[in-house]
């Protein structure tokens, strides 16, 4: 390896999110609508052989060192430990982000199979705004998910929540409760424009600022050192783990992001936020040779812009919702 996806900002990216579906069992309302989404053709989806392909590739040529698989839903891949199996044996840090609600059938599977990490999206503990939120009364399977992943040896288990002014903001501290108890790493998502339903507005954004004010009420809280990782990190005073806080909205990261995407219908795209895309499936189903699929993901790289600028004027919305792209 000698190669570096690098951009015109020189950021090196070595972290690769790989969508295997964009089909959902859940509708939570910030991500998917209720009904109407038009699924991908199963014919248009990139087999598990073209996800390998193209995976090794970043791997070999371009030291892509962490892979995760989102969706959609990932789960809900048919056989989804063999792409897993096929992904892990690349050697990199595997990580699967999930609604967990699946995990009590699968986290053994995924865990044998070579996945390192699980994060799990839990957005309220209690049952009747979970169902409002995701559309689905399934809240005490995702309990047993976050145990399943746990009994499985997944460590930590990492809880990712969604944090909505006027929605679920009066939760803070029950999550971080929550995590204390059950021994999972709890991390705060900032609200991104990337809702289907369009309800996203700046009013709406509970900010960094605002989640570490509510919990420092209650806590003694210091700063754990940042890596490239998106999440600001606090550890407990007392020794009872940390907490984190993806802050994408009020103090974006992009001039430290190293990730690229793969959607499920093997488009590549160099920032969450992107308006083009490169067709790496047309690649693949043309005979095309890795040096000529390498030079497209290069390019594709070398094209990012500087950052998303969520709060500009020129601000534009992607096209696809966050279950399209796969966060
Ligand atoms: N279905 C899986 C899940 O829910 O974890 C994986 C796909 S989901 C699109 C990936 C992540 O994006 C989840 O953590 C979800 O909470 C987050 N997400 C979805 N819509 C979002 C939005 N508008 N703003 C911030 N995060 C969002
Ligand atoms: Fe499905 Fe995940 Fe989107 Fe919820 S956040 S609708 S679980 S893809």
């Amino acid at each position: 390896m000698s190669a570096q996806l690098i951009d015109g900002f020189g950021r090196v990216h070595r972290d690769l999110r790989i969508s295997v579906t964009d089909r959902c069992n859940f509708r939570c309302a910030y991500c998917m609508p209720e009904e109407g989404m038009q699924w991908q053709r199963r014919e248009d989806l990139l087999s598990f052989e073209e996800i390998e392909r193209v995976a090794r590739i970043m791997v070999e040529r371009y030291g892509v060192d962490g892979i995760r698989l989102t969706g959609g839903e990932p789960t809900v891949r048919a056989r989804l430990p063999i792409l897993v199996e096929k992904l892990a044996a690349l050697g990199v840090d595997l990580a699967m982000t999930t609604n967990g609600v699946t995990l009590p059938l699968l986290a053994k599977d995924l865990k044998a199979a070579g996945l390192r990490r699980v994060n799990i999206s839990l957005d309220s503990l209690r049952h009747d705004r979970f169902e409002e939120l995701t559309r689905r009364d399934e809240l005490d399977r995702v309990l047993e998910g976050i145990d399943a992943a746990k009994a499985a040896g997944f460590d930590p288990v990492k809880i990712n929540v969604v944090v909505m002014k006027g929605i679920n903001d009066d939760e803070v501290l029950d999550f971080a409760r929550f995590g204390r108890e059950h021994d999972v790493t709890v991390r705060f998502i900032e609200f991104m424009p990337l809702d289907a339903d369009e309800i996203w507005n700046n009013d709406r954004v509970l900010t960094q600022a605002e989640i570490l004010a509510t919990l420092q009420a209650e806590f003694d809280l210091e700063p754990v050192e940042r890596t490239s990782a998106p999440a600001s990190r606090w550890r407990y005073a007392d020794g009872a783990g940390e907490i984190g806080v993806v802050a994408s909205v009020s103090q974006s990261f992009c001039d430290t992001c190293d990730r690229v995407r793969i959607t499920a219908d093997g488009q590549f795209r160099n920032c969450l936020f992107a308006t083009d895309e490169t067709d790496v499936r047309a690649l693949l189903r043309d005979d095309s040779s890795d040096d000529v699929i390498a030079a497209a993901l290069e390019r594709t790289v070398a094209a990012k812009w500087a950052g998303h600028q969520i709060n500009q004027v020129h601000f534009i919305r992607p096209r696809r919702s966050m279950s399209e792209i796969g966060g």
